[in-house]
């Protein structure tokens, strides 16, 4: 590559590039997304930055020259620099900031290297037979090192000296003698060792999925009018996993590479297994479990073109492939793709634009897509295939029943938690032994405490919250800052003892199943139960072998498992998500019930699901009975429309959070006026308001809402506000595409 001027995002957030000059002796060694280490300032230190650009001039007289190379520091490929680029463009983070986003932080900070481990080989066989054949009595440890290494051609130095039982002094001797060659090989730390899965074959496919992978196949080679995305609208047990692994297949045989992007929750060795069983060493898992060595080792191995399949949470959307042919997003619509800090992108965006720079195709697949991707599929951005059957013809979707209850009393006069319909669905499944889950979405024994005498209700003093109760723990917790104090046995304020917990949570639940199903196996299954990583697998794991009959969860239960014994599941509170301050609260709540309920009769029985819900006639929830995306999308499409928000729009929120409310609504007014005069006529604002919650960790929060059909304009004004130093005491940050609105 010639050039003399490299262009440099360095680890500073500066959000802009700098020159230098590429000294003579590292001309043509230097490439784009080279790591370099550069001087800065008038210290002596050095900085490391990423090479985005080469060119032969820059608009600075008297460049300073670049230094080194940095050592064990792989390039980035040209293309992800680009999607770094665009990234900090789009969701208006400094750029270097976007650069360093691709990069795990085990191979950024570049202090982990490859561990090495010694291995042996034979020199000359003929040698070592010779020598075999003439040493007789003598040279017995040497003798049988080299009857080892003429049998297993190479072993790890110490494998070898534990086969032959001999000691490193003899070893030494024959590497001295040359009769065996000794040396170093990168021993990678492996996260499956010692794990088997049985490989499986490819499934001749539904007619559903056959259509399904024709037009992904058509996607794949540029047969689709220059569309590049494939929506795979696909109920829970369509099959849709399947589908991914023949397009994947695909992708293999004409050379290239694919990504497998999954929620972090639903990266389970249950999934990550069908994609080793399909395709063995061929694919890397990425995922938040794995230690900073290992998720050195898999980076290198996608980098150095080991593997060509990389699964993993949001961030493996950056392995450094090269020969892109596919990214596969399951469950698009999940919440966590977005990334709560800077850069604040989603990832489910970012692998279209992903594969729009790479010429890749890219599939986002969900039994629930979100308003946007159905929005982008209907009209005609995207492709679109829709999979509404379940992939064996003998099982059928489960019949879903809402419980109204408004219509349940119990002898006390007080609603119950649970329904008497529930009741009877669960003992009816307990006498049949199959199993059952019981879903709600709160942990903690009751959302708060209230003294009934004076009204008094525990809260946080650090956040808009009230403290939930965890009655084994004896304790009252914040849910928003994870503050703590033991509950009170008297009111602090009135000192009665008339004190009350209401809002009911899964550890209320599970001690009423307790007392309901005496006898019945019962386990629980949230972030509080679930103490340790390995227990998550351990309950899973006696639930699949029948071991448990009821098994209670919050949403980590709701997603992804697959088991075929259970063939009820009852929603405790369908109602809880769904009046909250945040316009997409009706689409959550639609898709958290689908999802649920998709965990009901995934086996031979039919499975049955009850909803129980004071708002019977709310479409999100009688249109998740129904199985009926279409209906909810007719009944919310419009309300986005009138409202011009998302897909009828771009939403931008602006947040300032800081200690003091009153610094806070000026600096905001301060800002809003400048802003203002530059807004283009369509774009609306809200005035600077306080976020539905309003504090954490004792930090006030305020955000204004913009809306606009295009943000670019409104984008490039905020920009350069958010560059100047906001007051002291208060932060300021854009968050484009928000999925959350409080
Ligand atoms: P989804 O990802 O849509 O929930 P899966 O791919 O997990 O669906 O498929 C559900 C079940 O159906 C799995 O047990 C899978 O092995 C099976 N399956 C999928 N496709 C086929 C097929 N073509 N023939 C037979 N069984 C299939
Ligand atoms: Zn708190």
């Amino acid at each position: 590559m010639s050039g003399t001027v490299a262009r440099i995002a360095l680890d500073l957030s500066l959000d802009r590039f700098f020159d230098y000059r590429i000294p003579e002796a590292l001309r043509g060694r230097i490439r784009t997304g080279s790591r370099v280490n550069v001087p800065f300032g008038k210290g002596r230190f050095l900085r490391s930055g990423y090479v985005m650009e080469i060119t032969d001039r820059s608009d600075f007289p008297d460049l300073r020259e670049i230094d080194s190379l940095c050592a064990n520091s792989p390039d980035l490929p040209d293309p992800l620099l680009k999607l770094a680029e665009w990234m900090a463009l789009y969701y208006c983070c400094p750029r270097e900031l976007a650069v360093r986003n691709l990069l795990p932080g085990a191979i950024r900070n570049g202090k982990i290297r490859h561990r090495l481990r010694p291995h042996c080989r034979l020199g000359d066989a003929a040698q070592a037979a010779e020598f075999v054949a003439h040493s007789g009595n003598r040279a017995k440890a040497r003798t049988a090192l080299l009857k080892v290494l003429m049998l297993e051609h190479e072993l790890p130095q110490d494998v070898l000296l534990l086969k032959a039982e001999a000691g490193k002094g003899a070893l030494d001797a024959l590497v001295k003698q040359g009769l065996v060659l000794r040396e170093d090989v990168i021993d990678e730390r492996d996260p499956f060792k010692g794990s088997q899965v049985l490989p499986t074959a490819p499934l001749p496919p539904t007619p559903e999925q056959a259509e399904a992978l024709r037009v992904i196949f058509d996607t794949m080679d540029g047969k689709n009018s220059g569309q590049h995305v494939v929506l795979l609208h696909g109920v829970t047990c369509s099959g849709k996993t399947e589908v991914y692994l023949q397009a994947i297949a695909r992708a293999l045989e004409q050379g290239g590479e694919a990504i497998v992007l999954v929620p972090e929750i639903s990266l389970t060795p249950q999934t990550v297994e069908r994609f080793r069983a399909r395709f063995g060493d061929m694919v890397s898992v990425l995922h938040s479990g794995l230690s900073e060595g290992e998720r050195h080792d898999e980076w290198m191995k996608v980098h150095s073109g080991r593997v060509r399949i990389a699964v993993g949470a949001r961030s493996a959307l950056f392995a450094p492939f090269t020969r892109l042919k596919l990214i596969v997003v399951d469950e698009e619509h999940e919440q966590s793709y977005k990334q709560s800090e800077a850069p604040r992108y989603n990832a489910r965006d970012v692998a279209v634009m992903r594969g729009k720079l790479e010429g890749a195709a890219v599939i986002l697949g969900s039994a629930t897509p979100s308003l946007e991707s159905h929005y982008n599929a209907i009209t005609g951005k995207y492709a679109h295939v829709r999979m509404l059957k379940r992939s064996d013809p003998n099982i059928v979707l489960p019949e879903v029943k809402i419980v109204d209850m408004r219509c349940e009393e119990s002898d006390d006069g007080k609603r119950p938690v649970l329904s008497r319909a529930l009741i009877r669905a669960v003992k009816e499944r307990l006498s049949l032994g199959e199993q059952s889950i019981i879903f709600l979405n709160r942990r903690g024994f009751a959302k708060q405490m209230i003294c009934e005498e004076c009204g008094f209700v525990a809260r946080c003093p650090d956040c808009s919250a009230a403290y939930t109760y965890h009655r084994k723990l004896g304790i009252l917790t914040c849910h928003l800052c994870g503050a703590m104090i033991s509950a009170y046995e008297k009111c602090p304020q009135c000192g009665t003892d008339r004190i009350r917990y209401s809002g009911t949570g899964t550890e209320k639940v599970e001690s009423m199943v307790f007392s309901v199903f005496k006898g019945a196996r019962i386990a629980r299954m949230d972030s509080d139960s679930m103490t340790r990583p390995s227990l998550y697998e351990e309950v899973l794991g006696h639930f699949r072998r029948g071991e448990i009959d009821i098994l209670i969860g919050t949403q980590m239960i709701a997603k992804g498992l697959d088991f075929p014994n259970v063939t009820f599941v009852g929603v405790v509170n369908a109602d809880m998500g769904l009046f909250l301050p945040d316009f997409r609260a009706s689409e959550r709540t639609f898709q958290l019930l689908t999802q649920v309920a998709g965990r009901a009769g995934r086996g031979e029985h039919r499975g049955e699901v009850l909803i129980q819900t004071g708002n019977p006639f709310n479409s999100a929830i009688t249109a998740a009975a129904e199985h009926d995306c279409d209906t909810f999308y007719a009944d919310e499409l419009p309300i986005r429309k009138e409202l011009k928000f998302p897909p009828y729009g771009h939403l931008l929120t602006l947040h300032f959070d800081g200690d003091d409310p009153r610094a806070i609504e000026t600096c905001a007014a301060r800002l809003m006026e400048r802003i203002r005069p530059c807004l283009d006529p369509e774009t609306e604002v809200t005035e600077p308001m306080p976020s539905p919650i309003e504090r954490i960790k004792g930090k006030y929060r305020y955000q204004a809402v913009f809306r606009a059909g295009k943000l670019g304009k409104l984008k490039q004004v905020l920009r350069e506000e958010c560059c100047r130093r906001p007051p002291k005491g208060i932060s300021l940050y854009l968050d484009i595409d928000p999925v959350s609105m409080l």
